[in-house]
């Protein structure tokens, strides 16, 4: 008999949520994470990010609160303290994920993880046997080879620049995705000179183009540099190569890598235990299967989308199928990447789900949009004005009106955009979606208008 019913490597969102359905199911499940239970996101992504842009936000609000009728003087941030509370949120949720796995009956081993074979693995050099075994070992952060780059101390990652001590005065950010971003907002929010710089066309490139260039727009305070490439970085000098063609540097006393993260694929037996690792990460199927009988692998080590909610779905998925071995259908549950949300929390926040209307063309749909500014929502003008950054589009096959994508720019759309993924997960059309009763007011509305705005 072996150890365990299931071993999972690495306790992220991906690990730590599969081992909690399983461990409530009754399974024997030893979960082995080698540095910090939550994660990625707990500890150096989603949650420190989005703490420290809460204070970024207060910030700008008081500042800015005149136009409100509210007075705020001396309005001042103490870095300490943003920083403390960052850790203090952290501390709680992680303390929260520990508990959580206890109460499922989960055994935690802080240790290295190595598959050696299917259903064996090698806890900090012990040998542990389970009847199945999930890959959640995450992702890391992408140096690209750029000269200069390496070990220089003025170039760091998204964890190497969540624990600065001090807001740097010039900031600059190479990547313009979603983690370049949301640094850049908070940094800039926090009176930082920032730039982006982009070698695409437009930042975040999974975002509406329309409604990405309205969003780069209203990061006012932050600078961007599009179509161009960093050829070079020299102690505090990023050298990059203009649309123009020119050479043009940018002095910086911070420079922030952002132009992605890689699956972890490596450091813990992939290649000799046989395991499938393609260009984008370990191969699996719609049902978290890889090529070796009963290893399952989930979260960003797939490389199937790099986003903390997609782990836990794939976590769901891969405990399913484990769960329901009688019928080995899972209860149906198969992996739609088509229909995963992301969400930027920038200031001001985006967020979509979907195609869109570039990708829905060049799949071969006839196409049918309609944008709406937030100024269609009550809520909206009165938090933000009629001019304040905001719109929804809604992007549609003119032929059979099913809805292919939602794009939203403006205050809430990560608290929103659940409601879109639901209307793609379940393939409803814009008139079904106008049948839909949106509480007002509330900038879910936009949703709604942009269905009516659609040519019947
Ligand atoms: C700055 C930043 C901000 C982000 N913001 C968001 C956001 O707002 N929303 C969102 O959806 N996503 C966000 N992400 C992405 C999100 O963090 C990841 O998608 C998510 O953490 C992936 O979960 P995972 O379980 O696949 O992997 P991870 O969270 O990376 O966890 C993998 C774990 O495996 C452990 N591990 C690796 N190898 C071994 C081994 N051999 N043995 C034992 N343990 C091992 C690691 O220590 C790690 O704890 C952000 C990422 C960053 C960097």
């Amino acid at each position: 008999m072996a150890d365990y019913d299931i071993i999972i490597i690495g306790g992220g969102p991906g690990g730590y949520l599969a081992a909690e359905r399983l461990g409530h199911a009754k399974q024997k499940v030893l979960l082995v994470e080698k540095e910090f239970l939550g994660g990625t996101c707990l500890n150096v992504g989603c949650i420190p990010t989005k703490s420290l842009l809460n204070s970024a936000k207060l910030y700008e609000h008081a500042a800015h609160s005149g136009q409100f009728g509210v007075t705020a003087e001396n309005v001042a941030f103490d870095w300490a303290k943003v920083q403390a509370w960052k850790t203090d949120v952290v501390g709680k949720l992680v303390a929260g994920v520990g508990a959580a796995e206890k109460r499922a009956g989960v055994v935690v081993a802080r240790a290295h993880g190595t598959l050696i074979a299917p259903g064996v693995v090698e806890v900090d050099g012990e040998r542990k046997t389970a009847d199945h075994v999930i890959i959640a070992t995450g992702s890391v952060p992408v140096m690209p080879p750029i000269p200069g780059a390496k070990d220089n101390p003025l170039v760091v990652d998204s964890t190497g620049l969540l624990a600065v001590e001090a807001v740097p005065k010039r900031l600059v950010v190479i990547g313009g995705g979603v983690i370049g971003l949301e640094f850049a907002s908070l940094f800039a929010a926090f009176g930082a000179e920032v730039e982006v710089i982009e070698m695409l066309p437009e930042i975040v490139p999974f975002m509406d183009d329309d409604l990405a260039g309205r969003l780069r727009k209203a990061l006012g305070k932050v600078k961007f540099h599009l179509n161009c490439k960093v050829t070079g970085i020299e102690g505090g000098t990023v050298v990059y190569t203009s649309a123009k063609g020119e050479t043009v540097r940018a002095d910086a006393d911070l420079i922030l890598m952002a132009v992605g993260r890689r699956p972890l694929v490596d450091g813990w037996g992939a290649k000799e235990a046989g395991l499938e690792v393609g260009p984008r990460g370990v191969v699996v199927d719609d049902t978290m299967r890889t090529n070796l009988p009963n290893v399952w692998a989930v979260g960003d080590v797939t490389g199937r989308s790099l986003l903390a909610h997609a782990a836990y779905r794939m976590g769901d998925i891969a405990a399913a199928h484990i769960l329901d071995t009688s019928a080995a259908t899972g209860s149906g549950q198969r992996l739609r990447t088509d229909t995963i949300p992301w969400a930027v929390y920038s200031m001001p926040e985006a967020a979509g789900v979907g195609l869109t209307e570039a990708q829905a063309a060049g799949r071969g749909h006839q196409v049918v949009t309609a944008t709406v500014p937030l100024a269609v929502s009550g809520r909206f003008v009165a938090e933000n004005g009629v001019r304040g950054p905001g719109a929804v589009k809604l992007i549609a096959d003119a032929a059979t009106r099913a809805v292919l994508g939602i794009h939203m720019l403006g205050n809430y759309a990560p608290e929103t955009i659940w409601g879109a993924a639901l209307l793609l997960e379940t393939e409803l059309t814009v008139d079904d979606l106008r049948q839909v009763v949106f509480p007002h007011p509330t900038v879910s509305e936009g949703i709604r208008e942009a269905a009516w705005a659609i040519k019947d």
